[in-house]
């Protein structure tokens, strides 16, 4: 660090060649790291490095685990009131930084700005409904359940829980964690993606500035060393995880080895069927955007068109065009409607695809491959790429892409719809566009898969619902954020009540029933 200069207001520092050097944050303050190991961080539309991040040791792990358990006591102590009046002052301060926030957003993922601001604007969500723990911790109560006897419950918290997110949602993923946790009470590690790291840390100054208590909520930065010293800490109660599905049943299997609580949110292959008598306008706009937005980067993206009997050709005639004339730009200009992908390594992965798609004997409709935008040669940009008459053997139908890649399969009818896409192993989301309620119906109830949208593309349910897919998209037993992530991070306690003037006289070797 002898090359650099702290910077005390924004937890990182900048070097003499520009990249700036990132830190932890731990127990209120930002700490550089120890260990010797640190990631770049791109900028990926000037594909310059733009920070160095610095990759946890175990002992570094060791550190904020142990100032979160030592915020505990306190923490939990707190009335649920006042913590919600310091999620109140965070939410505040993420109003009057919300472009600035975004503006972190898009300089290291890449997705255009409009975007990530909506991306902030669903943090705020899930925020503002963490503010309302005071009611969401209200239990039940049976008076005189017995002779004599209450019985309630309590929602305690669990003590110390860890959140490993995703590149793709540096904000709002870790907020469908932290904001829900430490309103019930727990205190709380965050190893973010090292791709984008810069807005976990920010996240960290604004929740001291709201007057969180230091060690309440920590940020160590890193790779698979702190995700394993995470997984194995013994002080480590739960964990929340986003991520590819490979990584989520790893940290599932794992984490509950080790005797935790956890949730694993992994990948997905989201499919749009497009019935017959679907408004075709809107099934386009609507698979444009699902598409494309974010560079196809996104867990509820649509990766796959699902056209039901003629309507294929028609819509593919649709597509073509409005592929082909996707604003691909630096995501800070206004213009842009789709940015570069988030390394040089992933675009590869996402050519590897193309490559494998062709050669498998897809329709190449539209090609992305070789997209320059002007004054950004370097950077990392792909073009919208589309494949027809793509079929469920070959890879790019199998494996999540997570680029912008649409591959549109053509089936006969409604039941082969509904068939194809119960046999895939994903299952975040799904939509259906038909103007025929009966169908839709139908399509709700027979569809196995977590979150389904009728006529709506991208089907994430808002704050007050909860987050989450079946099967190999999610590993444990609760969704994320809603009422399920307060069930999450708590424990369930019951409690029964008798006074001593109403104490039976004489042992009872009976199983206790009510008088
Ligand atoms: P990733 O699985 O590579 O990384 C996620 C996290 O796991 C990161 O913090 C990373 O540091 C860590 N990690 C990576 N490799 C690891 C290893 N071998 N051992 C331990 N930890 C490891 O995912 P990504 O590329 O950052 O994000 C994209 C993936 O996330 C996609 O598959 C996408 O579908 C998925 N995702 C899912 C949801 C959902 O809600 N289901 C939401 C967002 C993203």
């Amino acid at each position: 660090m002898s090359e650099t200069l702290q910077n005390e207001t924004t937890g990182s520092a900048s070097t003499t060649n520009g990249a700036r050097a990132l830190t932890h944050f731990i127990n209120g303050k930002p700490i550089d790291g120890t260990s010797g190991r640190f990631g770049d961080v791109f900028n990926p539309a000037l594909g310059s490095v733009s920070a160095r991040v610095p990759l946890a040791s175990v002992a570094e792990v060791d550190a904020a685990v142990a100032a979160a358990r030592a915020a505990f006591p306190a923490w939990s102590e707190t009335a649920p009131i006042k913590r919600a009046r310091v999620l109140f002052k965070f939410k505040e301060l993420l109003d009057r930084h919300h472009d600035e926030l975004a503006e972190l957003i898009t300089r290291e993922h890449g997705k255009v700005f409009s975007d990530a601001k909506g991306e902030v604007m669903r943090g705020i969500e899930i925020v503002e409904f963490a503010c309302g723990i005071p009611n969401l911790l209200k239990t039940d109560f049976t008076d005189q359940i017995g002779g004599g006897i209450d019985n309630w419950n309590l929602r305690q918290p669990l003590g110390v829980v860890a959140g490993i997110t995703p590149f793709n949602f540096p904000m709002m993923v870790p907020c469908w964690m932290f904001p829900v946790a430490i309103a019930c009470g727990n205190t709380f590690v965050l190893k973010p993606s090292e791709r984008d790291p810069s807005c976990s840390n920010r996240l960290a100054e604004l929740l001291k500035e709201a007057g969180l208590p230091d060690g309440v909520f920590n940020v160590v930065h890193g790779d698979k060393v702190a995700v394993d010293a995470l997984l194995v800490h013994p002080e480590v109660s739960a964990l929340s995880f986003v991520g590819s599905t490979p990584i989520a049943e790893y940290i599932y299997t794992e984490g509950t080895k080790h005797g935790k609580r956890v949730q694993a949110l992994g990948g997905a292959k989201n499919h749009l069927v497009v019935m017959p008598d679907a408004d075709l306008d809107q099934a386009v706009d609507a698979l444009i955007g699902a598409a494309y937005g974010s560079a196809g980067e996104r867990c509820m993206a649509i990766s796959v068109a699902v056209a039901v009997g003629h309507i294929a050709d028609e819509l593919i005639e649709r597509l073509t065009p409005r592929v082909k004339s996707l604003k691909i730009l630096n995501g800070m200009e206004s213009a842009a409607e789709m940015g570069p992908l988030v390394t040089a390594t992933h675009r590869e992965k996402v050519v590897g695809y193309i490559d494998a798609g062709i050669e498998a004997g897809a329709k190449l409709v539209v090609d992305g491959r070789g997209h320059q935008v002007a004054g950004h040669e370097k950077g990392f940009f792909l073009g919208g790429t589309l494949f027809d008459d793509v079929s469920t053997d070959m890879k790019i139908y199998r494996e999540e892409i997570f680029g912008p890649v649409l591959c549109v399969v053509r089936v006969p009818d409604f039941a082969s719809a509904v068939e194809l896409i119960n046999a895939n192993e994903f299952a975040n989301g799904v939509s259906l566009f038909t103007s025929d309620g009966g169908v839709a119906r139908a399509f709700s109830r027979q569809i196995e898969i977590g979150m389904v949208g009728i006529n709506v593309p991208i089907p994430v349910p808002m704050a007050w619902h909860s987050f989450g897919g079946w099967k190999k998209s999610l590993f444990g037993d609760h969704h994320a954020y809603g009422e399920e992530g307060v069930r999450f991070y708590t424990r369930y306690k019951s409690i029964m009540q008798r006074w001593p003037d109403s104490i039976a006289k004489g042992a009872e070797f009976t199983m206790p029933v009510a008088k």
